[in-house]
């Protein structure tokens, strides 16, 4: 499979920089390793191509991005992964994050809102050769409750507070990594379900597009 974007001179060299870049900041090897296996240039659209491995946000239309590469790692180690999971993801986007995911864990369930978004991922991750996952339109739940329970639960899209409805959807000592705070900025949190008093911590700010839905923004 060809990448939709031509030929960029320096995009080898610009992965291998942002490899290195990760390198720094993210100890888990085998998230290391998946960032550096992906290519997030059949993510991005073709305008972006020779930008596919800059460190930041892109647009893919319909008012969404995809995320930048250091916080899909630092989501992604958060997590914690290590190969059997079921990890649910709210925010499919461009699939660049469910790539990632796909290739650490066992299974993944991922809902997106935008049904031509869940579309071009479900064909490009596809195309990639990736067979461990389902993507679904979002409905009126918030997450997918007929796949329950999860292992892990990521949430690429920015809520008002952590959504009870999620935390049931995850098994006892499952984590959440969700940003939370206004429409504009929130804190990257990462919730661990116990059975008194779920563990909550930081992992620092960020900017994400609003998750839209019940128990979290209006449209
Ligand atoms: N992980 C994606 C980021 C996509 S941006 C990537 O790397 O490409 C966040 C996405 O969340 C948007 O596509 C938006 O449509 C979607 N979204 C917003 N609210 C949602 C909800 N309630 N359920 C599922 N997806 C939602």
């Amino acid at each position: 499979m060809k990448p939709k974007g031509g030929k960029c001179v320096g995009l080898e060299a610009s992965r291998a920089r942002l490899i290195d870049c990760l390198r720094q900041e993210i100890r888990d090897k085998r998230v290391l390793s998946a960032m550096a296996h992906v290519p997030r240039e059949f993510f991005v659209p073709q305008d972006y191509y020779c930008a596919a491995y800059e460190d930041m946000p892109l647009s893919i239309g319909f008012g969404q991005t995809i995320s930048q590469p250091f916080i899909v790692a630092l989501m992604t180690q958060a997590l914690g992964l290590k190969g059997s999971e079921k990890v649910l993801e709210l925010g499919t986007g461009s699939g660049y994050q469910t790539a990632i995911l796909a290739e650490l864990a066992k299974w993944i369930v991922s809902i997106e809102r935008i049904h031509q978004l869940a579309e071009s991922a479900r064909q490009i991750l596809g195309k990639l050769g990736y067979t461990n996952f389902e993507i679904h339109t979002a409905g009126e739940a918030l997450g997918w409750p007929v796949g329950v329970p999860y292992d892990a639960i990521i949430v690429t899209a920015g809520a008002p507070h952590v959504p009870d409805a999620l935390l049931e959807q995850l098994v006892l000592g499952g984590r959440l990594v969700i940003p939370v705070g206004s429409r504009w900025e929130q804190d990257l949190l990462k919730v661990t379900r116990r059975k008194k008093g779920n563990l909550v911590e930081s992992l620092g700010g960020c900017r994400f597009v609003p998750l839209i839905g019940k128990g979290a923004w209006e449209e």
